[in-house]
Parts: C-alpha cells; sequence; structure tokens
C-alpha cells in the first residue's frame, strides 16, 4: 500500500508543470503509450504471442512477415532497416507494427500487452516502442497502480474517471514523439497486462467512456493522497484559476486510517539550509522562518526563510516542495517560538519557563517544588521537552498537493453509501460526467 501511495504522490509532485485545467482534447477509442523511446530507445526487441504474429509496413499494411504461435521474431534496428535474421529485411521503412493474431495479446520484451506494437525510427536508427491500446484497457491497467484494488469500487471507479480524463488530456506531453502517455509516473505507470486486476477491469467496464467535463469541455481531475481535513482551491497551489478545482471539505477520511492526514518532521537550521542552497537561495545563516500567508484551508501560501544577511520568501506549493514536506498544510515551531504554556504546567499567576536562580546566574529547572504560606507544597512539572535551539519541528496534515480528489477521502465517502458519480461532484466543483 505504501508503494502505491507513493507511486500516486509521484505522479502528482510532476503533474505541476502541465498547466492545470487546460485541456481541448476528446475521447477516442485507442490510446499510444510510448513503452520505450529517447535514451531508453532499443536497437532490437522480442516479440511472440499465443495467437502468433503479423509483422506489416505500419504505412502501407504490407506484411513483412508472419510467425507461428509462440515462434519469437526478434527484431532489429538500425538508420536504414528493420530486420529478423533468417525471417525479413525491410529497408527504408519509418515504421512497421507486431499484431498479435486470433485475439490474443503480445509480448514485447516479456511484457504482455493488449493491442499491438508499433516500432518507430528514431534518428539514431534505435526504435521508439509504443503500445497501440484500446482506451478502457489501458485504464484498467494503469487504475491498479494509482489506487489499491482492495479499495472499495466506488472510490476505484471515480479513479478511473480520473485516469480517463488525465489520459485524454495528456496530449502534447512528450514533444517529438507520436504518443499520448509514457509508461513511467511521469505520466501514469502503465504495466499492461501485469497492471490489471479483476477489481479494476470492473470498475473500469462500470465507467466505460465516461469523462468528466466543466463548461463542456474535457478537463484533467487532480489528486493525491490525504488532504488532512480540506481540500486546496488550486490557485493556492499552482497559481491559476479554475472553477472546477475549489477547496472543499473533506470530512470522509478517516484519521486513522489515511495516509499522513497528521505529520511532524524535525529538521536542522544546517538541514534547512542546505536545501535552501540547492534552491539557489543564499541568505547566510538561518536565523528564523515565518509562515506569512496562510488559506482558510491552513495552507503555506507565502512563507520567509530570514538570514543574518538575507531574506528569502517561497510561494503557493514551493512552501511545500523547498522543504521536501508532505504537504502544503503545516506550522512550524523552534525553540524561539516555543511557549512556555507548552511546556510546563503553572500554579498561581506564575507562568514558566521556571528558573532557579544563584542571584548569578539562572538554571532552568525541569522539576521543582514551592511552598506556599501554609506550608503547602505544589511540584511543578515539566510537560515537554523544549525544542534544541537551531531545531524545527514542522508539524503538518495532509499528503499531496491538496488540488481535487483526496483518494482517502473517496475511500471514506465509499464506505458511507457514496457512489462514484458523488464522489467527483463532490471534489470537483460544478463539473458534468458524460
Ligand atoms: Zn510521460
Amino acid at each position: 500500500m505504501k508503494n502505491r501511495i507513493l507511486a500516486v504522490f509521484i505522479t502528482a509532485l510532476i503533474l505541476v508543470g502541465l498547466g492545470a485545467g487546460v485541456c481541448a482534447a476528446e475521447y477516442r477509442e485507442f490510446l499510444q503509450v510510448g513503452i520505450k523511446y529517447g535514451s531508453n530507445a532499443p536497437g532490437e526487441m522480442t516479440f511472440s504471442s499465443d495467437g502468433g504474429i503479423v509483422v506489416y509496413n505500419a504505412v502501407t499494411g504490407e506484411v513483412l512477415y508472419s510467425a507461428a504461435a509462440n515462434e519469437s521474431v526478434n527484431i532489429v534496428s538500425d538508420v536504414s532497416a528493420y530486420y529478423s535474421a533468417d525471417k525479413f529485411y525491410a529497408q527504408g521503412l519509418e515504421k512497421i507494427s507486431v499484431q498479435p493474431q486470433n485475439g490474443q495479446t503480445i509480448s514485447c520484451g516479456g511484457t504482455k500487452y493488449r493491442g499491438y506494437i508499433l516500432l518507430e525510427k528514431e534518428k539514431n536508427g534505435l526504435m521508439t516502442v509504443l503500445n497501440v491500446v484500446n482506451t478502457e484497457d489501458y485504464i484498467a491497467s494503469v487504475l491498479g497502480k494509482e489506487m489499491s484494488y482492495s479499495w472499495p469500487q466506488e472510490a476505484l471507479k471515480a479513479q478511473a474517471v480520473c485516469a480517463r480524463n488525465f489520459a485524454v488530456c495528456r496530449g502534447n506531453s512528450h514533444k517529438g514523439y507520436n504518443f499520448d502517455v509514457c509508461s513511467t509516473t511521469h505520466c501514469q505507470v502503465y504495466a499492461g497486462i501485469a497492471g490489471e486486476h479483476e477489481n479494476t477491469r470492473k470498475a473500469t467496464e462500470a465507467t466505460k467512456g465516461v469523462l468528466a467535463t466543466y463548461g463542456g469541455k474535457v478537463v484533467p481531475l487532480y489528486f493525491y493522497a490525504t488532504s488532512g481535513g480540506k481540500t486546496e482551491d488550486v490557485k493556492n497551489v499552482w497559481g491559476s484559476v479554475h472553477g472546477y478545482l475549489k477547496a472543499v471539505d473533506d470530512p470522509y477520511e478517516n484519521p486513522e486510517k489515511a495516509s499522513r492526514y497528521k505529520w511532524s518532521v524535525t529538521l536542522t537550521k544546517e538541514e534547512i539550509e542546505a536545501k535552501l542552497s540547492k534552491a539557489g537561495a543564499k541568505i547566510g545563516n538561518l536565523q528564523n522562518i515565518t509562515l506569512d500567508e496562510i488559506t482558510p484551508s491552513g495552507r503555506v501560501a507565502k512563507m520567509t526563510f530570514v538570514g543574518d544577511s538575507n531574506s528569502y520568501s517561497v510561494k503557493l506549493e514551493k512552501c511545500r516542495t523547498i522543504l521536501g514536506l508532505y504537504s502544503q498544510k503545516f506550522t512550524i515551531e523552534s525553540n524561539e517560538s516555543q511557549s512556555a504554556a507548552s511546556l510546563y504546567t503553572t500554579i498561581g499567576d506564575m507562568s514558566g519557563p521556571f528558573y532557579i536562580t544563584n542571584g548569578a546566574q539562572n538554571f532552568l529547572a525541569e522539576t521543582f517544588s514551592v511552598i506556599d504560606g501554609n506550608g503547602n507544597i505544589a511540584q511543578i512539572n515539566m510537560k515537554s521537552t523544549p525544542i534544541p535551539a537551531d531545531t524545527y519541528i514542522i508539524n503538518g496534515g495532509g499528503y499531496g498537493h491538496g488540488v481535487g480528489m483526496s483518494q482517502w477521502g473517496a475511500r471514506g465517502m465509499a464506505e458511507n453509501g457514496f457512489n462514484y458519480t458523488d464522489i467527483l461532484k463532490h471534489y470537483f466543483t460544478g463539473i458534468e460526467l458524460e
């Protein structure tokens, strides 16, 4: 489970660069998924299928080779040709397709896929490996990587719509390549048939072709693991304004179970300085951190690192990412900011911290007794440990960017009888499902 949630988190992080809310695409029956390309482009690849395979010139449809059931075909690519020893030699072709026969799946480099494989020549003669796959088969596979198949069906269905909208909206995310989505966390993790489960197929089929629209257009649906009680308006995270990405209450996350519903991270002054330096900020020695703007949902929208030579302010999502935090919703405590009330129980009008003095020097006392005029003795005890100097304790809630659907919230809603339409319409204000 942890790995699944982590995968979501990574996907969510990368989504930042996309330009939230922009999408003009429409549903298509087939998607082209980039399996290997660029620095991972292979010079050869082995294929086979239980039903046999046929290799075609993908432009003219001419048959280049037919392989029997379970016959392996190792296809080599160089700058001038595609070929397979003793089987075929095809010179001057830009792209060929490798198609399984008799309704079977195809094994490509040991991984099984539905649909077929398209090979396209890269400039250096190596090949881009694409899987041309039915959109719904693709959704059933990626769904199990974004949310555990053991979760309630209605939550899985909501996630299936998110995955479908995502795939349709991804568009030109890989410039110079002829595919819609890649198969890694950069887009959505896709492992062909290995990613499918009976439950993910069921949720996909139950929402077949369903896309969410806002203002009549298909829009990207963002999600993350846990909101910590309230989601965030996109303008406070990515800076853009979208009517369907507003902050909403998230009352169904289970605080006991939801991933990082509450969290605490301790960072030293040196660790924070190293992170700032990595971000290019030169402030000298860190003196203090101020949280300058807090959103109504409790997320930090602006913060400043005060140093002895300079100050450095960050806004929106950078308040989370600069320190590598689980979410943008947090408070910071340090030795300087720690209140006396959090350290000591007090009696009468006295308030801590308490010191024992010899007249020349004060000593911080953790436990001591006081005696009143009637001889009654009261013991004063320290409640918590003082935060050491140059240490910052960051207490937060939620896991991920907080825009759109909380997966743990969706699970909670499903467990409380809501269906996937209720769930999506709760997290995405004013959307329609069609
Ligand atoms: Zn990608």
